[in-house]
């Protein structure tokens, strides 16, 4: 009963050509009537391309981040108003390289989670532990933390609006993919904080996606299991032949 999700971060990748080139050819895949949800999130300048190119397609596109504040003196930053304003659906928040590369803290991702559900804007949340986090026994711990730190404030009615992505940072990019049994395990335990700190209807209908190396050979079965309920997808998601493998594995 949850639409499955699949989601591609193209993150700093692609060039004008190659950004819409690859957004025709999803765009000729996914039908306007599709069982599962095809999310793009390319780099900023080339939103506006990647729209244009999937329209008569069901595909959506969203941002890879966002700025809390409405407008202003804010250099660098984009607003949510501007993501929604060149036709953005979703935006990914509290990417790990987000978190671990430019420092973003619980609570930067927290201001802007409200900010874009305030508006409207559709939010998929990352969350996921470090390598020597998972070593220590420490995965639920840090996913609690980074769920009650995300989602501060945030009510049951605007988690309508919210896709959660589980993405252990040690299988991001590195070709190493959590075993089905890990990520059934995290997904398993991010749903019922979700019964506990809502209740058992946004439990079930939100969505947890799966992200970290994931490829046309591993999603299926990651995606076979009860709490995995789609893909956010990084290096697969620049191909349009290993994406599409991916949307089918979901379908
Ligand atoms: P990956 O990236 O699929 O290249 O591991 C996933 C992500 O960072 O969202």
């Amino acid at each position: 009963m949850r639409k499955l999700v699949a989601a591609g971060n193209w993150k700093m990748n692609t060039t004008l050509d190659s950004a819409g080139a690859l957004a025709s050819d999803l765009a000729k895949k996914v039908q306007q009537e599709s069982s599962v949800e095809v999310i793009l999130c390319p780099p900023f300048p080339y939103l506006t391309t990647v729209k244009e190119k999937v329209s008569g397609s069901s595909i959506k596109i969203g941002g890879q981040n966002c700025y809390h504040e409405t407008e202003g003196a804010f250099t660098g930053e984009t607003s949510v108003g501007m993501l929604q304003d060149i036709g953005c659906d979703w935006v990914i928040l509290g990417h790990s390289e987000r978190r671990h590369v430019m420092g973003e803290t619980d609570a930067d991702i927290n201001k802007k989670t409200v900010a874009a559900l305030e508006k409207g804007l559709g939010v998929i949340l990352c969350v996921g532990e470090l390598l020597e986090e998972r070593q220590a026994n420490k995965t639920n711990e840090v996913l609690q933390t980074q769920m009650e730190g995300g989602l501060s404030g945030v009510s049951a009615e605007a988690l309508k609006n919210v896709i959660i992505a589980y993405e252990p940072v040690w299988a991001i990019g590195t070709g190493v993919t959590a075993s089905t049994e890990e990520a059934e395990s995290a997904h398993d335990f991010l749903r019922k904080w979700l019964t506990s700190n809502y209740n058992a209807d946004v439990a079930e209908s939100t969505r947890i996606l799966y992200g970290g190396s994931v490829k046309p050979d591993n999603a299926e079965e990651l995606m076979s299991q009860p709490n995995v309920d789609g893909a956010l997808v990084g290096g697969a998601s620049l191909k349009a032949d290993s994406f599409g493998g991916i949307i089918d594995a979901a379908v």
